[in-house]
């Protein structure tokens, strides 16, 4: 869907931000920038949509180059998320969620219809929310409508820079998990900018970890994991100096009734991080013994979940 060929941006200061860089993002696929500060991922993301122009190399979006396309197009049809989304203050929620598709003058009928069908996508009630003003919102809600604005015009790719992190931890949270069902519903090509190694491994297919500008290793969550290409990799992902603490996993498991865990492998309630990390590996499911007795299930999603939390609770 997405392809860079041996692309480059150099500043006009001389700073390669970003060079040598190779990457296939999938039809469908959440993949996520992750990297320090720096480390070229903002720069990567903007190329894309040509906020910023490539020094060397190529962006192909389903094989046409970008810049082949019309700038208005390709615009309209890459969804924006950024940090501080910006709505604009005086427009009313349903004006700001309209401004793509009055640019693109779809009918009014359509525009209103498709106003609610987003505000209900992203948890917000449309009577309540239409006519109010951004400041008449929490951040978490002018963040939703963040969402729903680069949602607006139904771009088949979503770009989203730190959509998340200005948010408080329970908000934050909430809107990941938000995220992935809404991803699994309408299966969008999203490039996630993020710092945060719990947040990748939440929400990411896969993992893009950049350094100084060039890619170091691109994976699933598992793959990071398991297989740090070195020790950059290692020590970013963070997980190996818990790897013998024991965790509960209870709150990822789901209810099963025992015909289904028959034939699962098991895995015990209490168990290590390094535990989950060799299972995860093996298994997409397994069912979850207490003592003598098989609890239920829990799967690579949970597991991942469990991971991630653990990061999180390491910060
Ligand atoms: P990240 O998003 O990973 O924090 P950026 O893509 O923002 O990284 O920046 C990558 C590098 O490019 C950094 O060294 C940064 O200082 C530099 N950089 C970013 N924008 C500019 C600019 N407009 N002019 C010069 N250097 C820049």
């Amino acid at each position: 869907m997405i392809s860079f060929e041996n692309v480059a941006k150099k500043y006009d200061d001389g700073t390669y931000a970003v060079k040598n860089f190779n990457l296939h993002i999938n039809e469908g696929e959440l993949l996520v920038l992750i990297g320090p500060s720096g480390s070229g991922k903002t720069t990567t993301l903007k190329m894309i949509n040509r906020l910023i122009p490539l020094t060397a190399g190529y962006i192909r979006i389903k094989d046409k180059m970008i810049s082949d396309y019309d700038i208005h197009e390709l615009r309209w049809d890459i969804g924006y998320v950024l940090q501080q989304i910006a709505l604009f203050p005086h427009m009313t929620i349903e004006e700001n969620i309209a401004v793509v598709p009055e640019m693109k003058k779809w009918d009014q009928n359509k525009i209103s219809h498709r106003i609610d069908e987003l505000l209900d996508m992203v948890g917000l009630d449309p009577k309540t929310y239409r006519k109010r003003l951004p400041h008449e919102l929490s951040g978490g809600q002018q963040q939703r409508i963040g969402v729903a604005r680069a949602l607006a015009a139904n771009p088949p790719i979503i770009l989203m820079d730190e959509p998340f992190s200005a948010l408080d931890p329970l908000s934050r949270e909430k809107l990941q998990d938000d995220l992935i069902q809404l991803q699994n519903n309408i299966k969008k090509t999203i490039v996630f900018v993020t710092h945060d190694m719990s947040e990748a491994l939440k929400l990411g297919d896969r993992i893009c970890l950049m350094r100084n500008g060039e890619v170091v290793q691109t994976g699933s969550p598992e793959e990071l994991l398991q297989q740090p290409a070195n020790d950059f990799v290692r020590e970013f992902v963070g997980i190996d100096q818990s790897k013998g603490e024991m965790v509960d996993i209870i709150e990822a498991v789901h209810p099963a009734n025992p015909m289904e865990m028959e034939h699962l492998p098991v895995i015990s309630r209490k168990v290590s991080i390094n535990g989950i990390l060799v299972l995860l590996s093996e298994h997409e499911q397994l069912a979850v013994v207490d003592g003598d007795e098989k609890i239920g299930t829990i799967d690579r999603q949970g597991m991942i979940q469990i991971l991630s939390g653990r990061m999180e609770a390491m910060k």
